[in-house]
Protein backbone atom coordinates (compact mmCIF):
# COMPACT_ATOMS: atom_id res chain seq x y z
CA UNK A 1 0.00 0.00 0.00
CA UNK A 2 1.34 3.88 -0.65
CA UNK A 3 0.63 6.99 -0.47
CA UNK A 4 1.64 8.05 -3.85
CA UNK A 5 -1.17 9.53 -5.83
CA UNK A 6 -0.61 8.09 -9.34
CA UNK A 7 -2.61 9.90 -12.10
CA UNK A 8 -5.75 8.38 -12.51
CA UNK A 9 -6.94 6.92 -15.72
CA UNK A 10 -10.15 6.44 -16.87
CA UNK A 11 -11.08 3.95 -20.44
CA UNK A 12 -14.21 3.59 -21.80
CA UNK A 13 -14.60 0.12 -23.66
CA UNK A 14 -17.43 0.58 -26.08
CA UNK A 15 -16.86 -3.22 -26.93
CA UNK A 16 -18.70 -4.04 -30.26
CA UNK A 17 -20.88 -1.30 -29.25
CA UNK A 18 -22.57 2.24 -30.66
CA UNK A 19 -23.74 2.53 -34.74
CA UNK A 20 -21.71 4.56 -36.75
CA UNK A 21 -24.20 7.12 -36.48
CA UNK A 22 -23.36 7.68 -32.86
CA UNK A 23 -19.75 7.97 -32.86
CA UNK A 24 -19.49 11.80 -33.24
CA UNK A 25 -22.33 13.06 -31.18
CA UNK A 26 -21.00 11.18 -28.26
CA UNK A 27 -17.72 12.65 -28.93
CA UNK A 28 -18.95 16.31 -29.61
CA UNK A 29 -19.95 15.72 -26.04
CA UNK A 30 -17.58 14.83 -24.28
CA UNK A 31 -14.72 16.36 -25.43
CA UNK A 32 -15.72 19.79 -24.26
CA UNK A 33 -16.13 18.94 -21.02
CA UNK A 34 -12.40 16.87 -20.69
CA UNK A 35 -11.11 19.66 -22.37
CA UNK A 36 -11.61 21.48 -19.20
CA UNK A 37 -10.83 18.44 -16.82
CA UNK A 38 -6.84 18.24 -16.45
CA UNK A 39 -6.59 15.77 -13.47
CA UNK A 40 -7.29 12.40 -15.17
CA UNK A 41 -6.26 10.88 -18.56
CA UNK A 42 -9.62 9.74 -20.54
CA UNK A 43 -9.54 7.33 -23.08
CA UNK A 44 -12.10 5.49 -25.25
CA UNK A 45 -11.77 2.13 -26.42
CA UNK A 46 -13.83 0.96 -29.79
CA UNK A 47 -14.12 -1.22 -32.44
CA UNK A 48 -11.61 -0.89 -35.00
CA UNK A 49 -14.04 0.61 -37.20
CA UNK A 50 -14.31 3.50 -36.01
CA UNK A 51 -10.99 4.27 -34.70
CA UNK A 52 -9.37 6.56 -37.71
CA UNK A 53 -12.87 8.41 -37.44
CA UNK A 54 -12.28 9.05 -33.55
CA UNK A 55 -8.81 9.84 -33.77
CA UNK A 56 -9.54 12.86 -36.11
CA UNK A 57 -12.27 14.06 -33.81
CA UNK A 58 -10.12 14.19 -30.69
CA UNK A 59 -7.03 15.45 -32.42
CA UNK A 60 -5.25 18.19 -30.08
CA UNK A 61 -7.65 17.01 -27.57
CA UNK A 62 -7.38 15.21 -24.24
CA UNK A 63 -9.38 12.60 -25.42
CA UNK A 64 -7.76 9.36 -25.87
CA UNK A 65 -8.53 6.69 -28.47
CA UNK A 66 -7.64 2.90 -27.71
CA UNK A 67 -8.00 -0.37 -29.83
CA UNK A 68 -9.28 -3.04 -28.32
CA UNK A 69 -7.57 -5.63 -29.78
CA UNK A 70 -4.15 -5.55 -31.98
CA UNK A 71 -2.28 -8.75 -33.47
CA UNK A 72 1.26 -10.18 -32.43
CA UNK A 73 3.13 -9.03 -35.81
CA UNK A 74 3.10 -5.61 -37.57
CA UNK A 75 2.06 -7.67 -41.23
CA UNK A 76 1.35 -10.54 -42.65
CA UNK A 77 -1.22 -13.80 -44.04
CA UNK A 78 -3.72 -12.67 -40.89
CA UNK A 79 -6.94 -12.08 -42.23
CA UNK A 80 -9.44 -10.42 -39.72
CA UNK A 81 -6.63 -9.44 -37.94
CA UNK A 82 -5.42 -5.84 -37.08
CA UNK A 83 -1.72 -4.58 -36.88
CA UNK A 84 -0.20 -3.03 -34.27
CA UNK A 85 1.73 -0.83 -36.56
CA UNK A 86 -0.86 0.27 -38.48
CA UNK A 87 -2.76 1.49 -35.03
CA UNK A 88 -0.40 3.40 -34.50
CA UNK A 89 0.26 5.05 -37.42
CA UNK A 90 -3.45 6.46 -37.44
CA UNK A 91 -2.47 8.05 -34.27
CA UNK A 92 -4.45 5.08 -31.61
CA UNK A 93 -2.64 5.59 -28.21
CA UNK A 94 -3.75 2.83 -26.47
CA UNK A 95 -4.78 -0.83 -26.78
CA UNK A 96 -6.35 -3.04 -24.32
CA UNK A 97 -4.67 -6.78 -25.01
CA UNK A 98 -6.01 -9.58 -23.33
CA UNK A 99 -9.58 -8.28 -22.12
CA UNK A 100 -11.36 -11.16 -20.37
CA UNK A 101 -13.99 -11.30 -23.66
CA UNK A 102 -11.02 -11.90 -25.66
CA UNK A 103 -9.70 -14.61 -23.13
CA UNK A 104 -12.86 -16.54 -22.96
CA UNK A 105 -14.76 -15.95 -26.26
CA UNK A 106 -11.24 -16.05 -28.98
CA UNK A 107 -9.10 -18.30 -27.08
CA UNK A 108 -6.79 -15.70 -25.98
CA UNK A 109 -3.86 -17.38 -23.64
CA UNK A 110 -0.99 -15.95 -21.75
CA UNK A 111 0.99 -16.41 -24.35
CA UNK A 112 -0.55 -14.32 -27.23
CA UNK A 113 -1.14 -11.61 -24.17
CA UNK A 114 2.39 -11.83 -24.19
CA UNK A 115 3.42 -11.33 -27.64
CA UNK A 116 0.80 -8.80 -28.37
CA UNK A 117 1.61 -6.47 -25.39
CA UNK A 118 5.46 -6.78 -26.77
CA UNK A 119 4.33 -6.01 -30.16
CA UNK A 120 2.10 -3.12 -29.43
CA UNK A 121 5.11 -1.68 -26.68
CA UNK A 122 6.92 -2.02 -29.80
CA UNK A 123 4.73 0.06 -32.31
CA UNK A 124 4.79 2.77 -29.31
CA UNK A 125 1.31 2.28 -28.15
CA UNK A 126 0.47 2.03 -24.71
CA UNK A 127 -1.06 -0.90 -23.06
CA UNK A 128 -4.00 -2.01 -20.69
CA UNK A 129 -3.06 -5.57 -19.73
CA UNK A 130 -6.38 -6.89 -18.33
CA UNK A 131 -6.11 -9.75 -15.75
CA UNK A 132 -9.58 -11.62 -14.73
CA UNK A 133 -9.73 -12.26 -11.53
CA UNK A 134 -12.37 -16.03 -11.56
CA UNK A 135 -12.81 -15.49 -7.92
CA UNK A 136 -16.46 -17.22 -6.71
CA UNK A 137 -17.34 -14.79 -4.06
CA UNK A 138 -17.66 -11.14 -3.36
CA UNK A 139 -14.97 -10.62 -0.81
CA UNK A 140 -12.15 -13.39 -1.11
CA UNK A 141 -9.00 -12.73 -2.83
CA UNK A 142 -6.97 -15.71 -2.99
CA UNK A 143 -3.30 -14.55 -3.18
CA UNK A 144 -2.77 -17.79 -5.70
CA UNK A 145 -5.36 -17.13 -8.13
CA UNK A 146 -4.85 -17.10 -11.32
CA UNK A 147 -4.51 -13.28 -11.76
CA UNK A 148 -0.65 -13.55 -10.68
CA UNK A 149 0.11 -16.05 -13.31
CA UNK A 150 -1.71 -14.19 -15.66
CA UNK A 151 0.59 -10.78 -14.38
CA UNK A 152 3.76 -12.77 -15.18
CA UNK A 153 2.87 -14.58 -18.26
CA UNK A 154 1.80 -11.19 -20.07
CA UNK A 155 4.63 -9.22 -18.80
CA UNK A 156 7.40 -11.62 -19.15
CA UNK A 157 10.43 -10.46 -21.64
CA UNK A 158 9.03 -6.59 -21.15
CA UNK A 159 11.83 -4.39 -19.33
CA UNK A 160 11.29 -1.96 -16.31
CA UNK A 161 11.75 1.32 -19.12
CA UNK A 162 9.01 -0.69 -21.33
CA UNK A 163 6.44 -0.92 -18.51
CA UNK A 164 6.10 2.93 -18.35
CA UNK A 165 3.43 2.51 -21.09
CA UNK A 166 1.39 -0.27 -19.35
CA UNK A 167 -1.19 -0.33 -16.81
CA UNK A 168 -2.83 -3.35 -15.13
CA UNK A 169 -6.71 -3.53 -15.22
CA UNK A 170 -8.16 -5.87 -12.85
CA UNK A 171 -11.27 -7.49 -13.30
CA UNK A 172 -13.53 -9.82 -11.78
CA UNK A 173 -14.80 -11.98 -14.49
CA UNK A 174 -18.39 -12.33 -12.76
CA UNK A 175 -18.44 -8.59 -11.98
CA UNK A 176 -17.68 -7.47 -15.90
CA UNK A 177 -21.27 -6.73 -17.01
CA UNK A 178 -23.40 -8.29 -14.93
CA UNK A 179 -24.15 -5.37 -12.81
CA UNK A 180 -22.52 -6.89 -9.75
CA UNK A 181 -19.42 -4.81 -9.14
CA UNK A 182 -16.82 -6.52 -6.29
CA UNK A 183 -16.10 -4.48 -2.65
CA UNK A 184 -13.72 -2.16 -2.99
CA UNK A 185 -11.91 -3.09 -0.31
CA UNK A 186 -11.79 -6.62 -2.39
CA UNK A 187 -10.44 -5.01 -5.17
CA UNK A 188 -8.04 -3.10 -3.13
CA UNK A 189 -6.65 -6.17 -2.14
CA UNK A 190 -6.39 -7.48 -5.27
CA UNK A 191 -4.42 -4.58 -6.17
CA UNK A 192 -1.96 -4.14 -3.43
CA UNK A 193 -1.08 -7.91 -4.84
CA UNK A 194 -1.29 -7.22 -8.17
CA UNK A 195 1.63 -4.12 -6.90
CA UNK A 196 3.35 -6.88 -4.47
CA UNK A 197 3.90 -9.05 -7.53
CA UNK A 198 5.45 -6.38 -9.92
CA UNK A 199 7.52 -5.21 -6.89
CA UNK A 200 9.20 -8.73 -6.45
CA UNK A 201 9.37 -8.81 -10.72
CA UNK A 202 11.13 -5.64 -11.08
CA UNK A 203 11.45 -3.10 -8.16
CA UNK A 204 9.53 -0.66 -5.45
CA UNK A 205 10.08 2.17 -7.77
CA UNK A 206 8.37 0.11 -10.86
CA UNK A 207 5.54 -0.95 -8.92
CA UNK A 208 4.91 2.06 -7.25
CA UNK A 209 4.58 3.73 -10.63
CA UNK A 210 2.33 1.75 -12.48
CA UNK A 211 -1.53 2.28 -12.55
CA UNK A 212 -3.91 -0.61 -11.44
CA UNK A 213 -7.07 0.03 -12.72
CA UNK A 214 -10.64 -1.90 -11.49
CA UNK A 215 -12.93 -3.24 -13.94
CA UNK A 216 -16.06 -4.62 -13.53
CA UNK A 217 -19.32 -2.88 -13.47
CA UNK A 218 -18.33 0.29 -12.18
CA UNK A 219 -21.04 3.21 -12.09
CA UNK A 220 -21.44 6.76 -11.36
CA UNK A 221 -22.08 4.96 -8.21
CA UNK A 222 -19.77 3.25 -6.76
CA UNK A 223 -16.97 4.54 -8.69
CA UNK A 224 -15.72 7.08 -6.08
CA UNK A 225 -15.05 3.74 -3.21
CA UNK A 226 -13.02 2.22 -5.67
CA UNK A 227 -10.93 5.18 -6.85
CA UNK A 228 -10.41 6.33 -3.42
CA UNK A 229 -8.13 2.76 -2.17
CA UNK A 230 -5.12 3.80 -2.68
CA UNK A 231 -3.92 1.42 -5.26
CA UNK A 232 -6.28 2.03 -7.12
CA UNK A 233 -5.78 4.22 -9.91
CA UNK A 234 -8.37 4.03 -12.74
CA UNK A 235 -11.47 2.81 -13.91
CA UNK A 236 -12.12 0.36 -17.15
CA UNK A 237 -16.29 1.21 -18.05
CA UNK A 238 -17.97 -0.76 -19.92
CA UNK A 239 -21.93 -0.56 -20.01
CA UNK A 240 -22.10 2.78 -17.56
CA UNK A 241 -19.70 4.50 -20.69
CA UNK A 242 -21.61 3.93 -23.38
CA UNK A 243 -24.10 6.38 -22.05
CA UNK A 244 -21.63 9.57 -22.28
CA UNK A 245 -23.29 11.70 -19.24
CA UNK A 246 -22.13 9.36 -17.08
CA UNK A 247 -19.14 8.58 -18.87
CA UNK A 248 -18.60 12.36 -17.93
CA UNK A 249 -19.50 11.98 -14.13
CA UNK A 250 -16.59 9.45 -13.88
CA UNK A 251 -14.13 11.34 -15.43
CA UNK A 252 -14.95 13.87 -12.59
CA UNK A 253 -15.45 11.19 -9.60
CA UNK A 254 -11.61 10.13 -11.02
CA UNK A 255 -10.51 13.81 -10.34
CA UNK A 256 -12.69 14.38 -7.03
CA UNK A 257 -10.98 11.10 -5.55
CA UNK A 258 -7.46 12.08 -6.56
C1 LIG B 1 -15.40 -4.27 -19.32
O1 LIG B 1 -15.72 -4.06 -20.48
O2 LIG B 1 -14.27 -4.66 -19.06
C2 LIG B 1 -16.35 -4.03 -18.25
C3 LIG B 1 -15.92 -3.98 -17.03
O3 LIG B 1 -17.67 -3.87 -18.56
P1 LIG B 1 -18.83 -3.41 -17.53
O4 LIG B 1 -18.41 -2.07 -16.99
O5 LIG B 1 -20.06 -3.31 -18.40
O6 LIG B 1 -18.93 -4.43 -16.47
Amino acid sequence: MTDMKRRPLVLANWKMNMTPSQVLPYLDQVIPEVEKDTGADVAIAAQDLYLAQMVKATTNTRLAIAAENAHWTDEGAYTGETSPKALAEIGVSYVLIGHFERRKLFNETDGRVNLKTKAALKNGLKVIVDLDEDMSTYDTVNPNTVVLAQLRAALAGISAEELDQVAIAYEPTWAIGSGEAASATAAQKAAVLIRQSLKNLYSSGVAEKIRILYGGSVTTKNAAAFLSQNDIDGVLVGKAALDPKQFLELIDIAQATH
